[in-house]
């Protein structure tokens, strides 16, 4: 599916200003368009066309993005990334976590509908695609390889308590809710037990890309772990650390494509 579409852009988004413009350092030629209230930069990133472009944050915002993104330029493949918390208790900060399937933890219409249904879709889970999954785990593991030691400084490693992150891939689900209270936590690991991670635009995108027939990827850093102290590690985490692996991981996935 990837190969007969080789010439076509590779669509990006991020939730966060601050992700947009870690990557925008990276890309080539970038020129500006603008459809609604969202700004979108094509250019090239590891020789290859890109799209970039600021989701926002929430279900709502990602959605309007994603649907903008695919039917004003005809983008090959989709790929959200950014911050998440990590529920599964593998899941630890400075890790990376690699979506399988996406659902929306918030859904939920019962009793017309089993919960988390998306109602008349016959969905609840959407997939990933594979060969996309493959290439961003490969890009993330690149990363880890090559750049993670000399792109995040032995002091800012020390501060935010990480080191070398490991890869996590499975299920991730996306709501309108920032998860940073232990009950909000043990609520979505009691409802959706085999939750990897948690955040606010994945799964929301993974449907618009769906009903759109666009391959989707999801790769996230893991910012915090859905606790008490989630907003605590929020705002340094993001700025020293979470956006560079952003920007690295999605320069070398680029390059495979
Ligand atoms: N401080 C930010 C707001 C962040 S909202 C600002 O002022 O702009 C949280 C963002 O990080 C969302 O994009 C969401 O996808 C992700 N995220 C990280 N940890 C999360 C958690 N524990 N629960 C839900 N979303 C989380």
């Amino acid at each position: 599916m990837i190969s007969s579409n080789e010439h076509l852009p590779l669509g990006i988004l991020v939730p966060m200003h601050e992700e947009v413009e870690q990557l925008l350092k990276e890309i080539e030629n970038a020129r500006i368009t603008s459809y609604a209230a969202r700004t979108f930069y094509s250019g090239t990133l590891s020789g290859k066309e890109v799209i970039l472009a600021q989701s926002g944050i929430g279900k709502v915002a990602a959605s309007f993005t994603a649907a903008l993104l695919i039917h004003h330029f005809n983008v090959k493949a989709l790929v959200v990334s950014g911050v998440a918390g990590g529920i599964s208790d593998s899941a630890e900060v400075g890790d990376l976590a690699i979506a399988q399937e996406a659902v929306q933890h918030d859904m939920d219409c019962r009793p017309l509908f089993p919960q988390f249904l998306i109602p008349h879709s016959g969905i609840s889970h959407y997939q990933t695609d594979p060969a996309l999954t493959k290439k961003i785990e490969e890009a993330a593991f690149n990363f880890i390889q090559e750049d993670f030691q000399h792109q995040i400084p032995s002091l800012v490693q020390l501060e935010l308590g990480i080191s070398t992150p490991s890869i996590h891939k499975g299920l991730l689900v996306s709501g309108d809710q920032f998860i940073g209270t232990s009950g909000q936590l043990s609520k979505i690991q009691k409802e959706l037990p085999e939750t990897l991670f948690v955040e606010m635009e994945g799964a929301a995108v993974a449907q618009i890309c769906h009903d759109s027939d666009i391959p989707f990827c999801s790769v996230r850093t893991i910012s915090d772990k859905a606790n008490d102290v989630a907003h605590l590690d929020f705002n340094k985490f993001l700025n020293e650390a979470a956006k560079i692996y952003t920007a690295g991981i999605i320069k070398k996935f680029a390059a495979f494509l």
